[in-house]
């Protein structure tokens, strides 16, 4: 299982800012420590810039970098925009570029990052500047139009930019599982929306996920899958508002990729989503575990 990662240890955000940038480097070093056989890290590439224009407007990628946002765009956006974020976000997304290709090679592959599902055509929100899932799947389509792609969204939060993008696009089909009353505000439809109240437990999280997710793969029948899998769910989470242990979070791993790779068999690219946890240790091993999963379902 090939797994892309970028370097951004000197990206520059203070210590007192909400997102956790050390969750990427702290993650990287527990799944080499595990080195769970058949896995290897391999570094990101910056996605081209024509890969993002499939996506992106062009006025968006240069306010992001000449650092040109409306106070309440930059609030929205919650990181520093400019170039340093730019360049971040297009290795960000270069690393879900290559692992979608790992994926359809080898079955199956992750990016130490990504799931970037909060970013729209026009603007980003959320922590999320560029929607890299969105940037591969057009990339694939620019080459493969009639490949079917199911994108599995477990992160806390509704994955608005995604569903916006691919509204009436047949071909992709975006389902997500989240609390129904949090962020976004807006959550344009996708083809399956899965609302939980707020504060749901494991037991219902995992009810409505195996509930719903196996007739969506079986009526779409995807030839490719990215699976946002998300931190965010867990109980101890800061944004998240889902009551889930670390052990519903491991059920909640062991059934997607039960579902996704090994009753279907089909290519599937492994992403981050958010994370958030009061521990900030804990988050990078939330996203290690799922990871560390695929590699050992494979
Ligand atoms: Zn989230």
């Amino acid at each position: 299982m090939r797994c892309h990662y970028h370097r951004d240890y000197f990206f520059p955000l203070p210590e007192s800012h909400p997102f956790p940038m050390d969750k990427f480097w702290r993650a990287e070093a527990m799944i080499r420590a595990a080195a769970p056989p058949g896995l290897r890290i391999l570094d990101a590439e910056p996605a081209p810039f024509a890969d993002l224009l499939r996506v992106h407007t062009a006025d968006y990628l240069e306010k992001i970098r000449r650092a040109d946002l409306s106070s309440v765009e930059a609030l929205k956006l919650g990181l520093p925009a400019g170039e340093p974020l730019l360049e971040r976000s297009r290795l960000e997304t270069g690393g879900t570029l290559l692992a979608a290709e790992a994926a359809l090679a080898d079955g199956l592959a992750a990016n130490l990052a990504g799931g970037t599902h909060h970013a729209h055509a026009d603007r980003g929100l959320g922590y999320c500047v560029l929607n890299d899932v969105a940037i591969a799947i057009r990339a694939i389509h620019a080459r493969r139009p009639s490949l079917r792609i199911t994108v599995v969204d477990t992160d806390a939060h509704h994955g608005d930019g995604t569903a916006a993008l691919f509204a009436g696009d047949a071909r992709v089909f975006t389902y997500s599982i989240h609390v129904g009353r949090n962020y976004p505000s807006l959550k344009p439809p996708g083809s399956l929306d899965v609302p939980l109240a707020r504060w749901a437990r494991g037991g219902d999280y995992l009810d409505q996920l195996e509930a719903t997710l196996p007739p969506a793969l079986d009526d779409h029948r995807p030839g490719l899958a990215f699976w946002i899998s998300g931190a965010d769910p867990h109980e101890h989470d800061r944004f998240g508002q889902l009551r889930l242990t670390d052990a519903d979070l491991a059920a909640r791993d062991a059934f997607v990729l039960g579902e996704l790779v090994r009753r279907r068999g089909i290519p599937t690219v492994v992403l981050y989503g958010g994370g958030y946890n009061r521990d900030r240790e804990h988050t990078a091993r939330l996203h290690a575990r799922a990871i560390l999963a695929a590699a050992l379902a494979f």
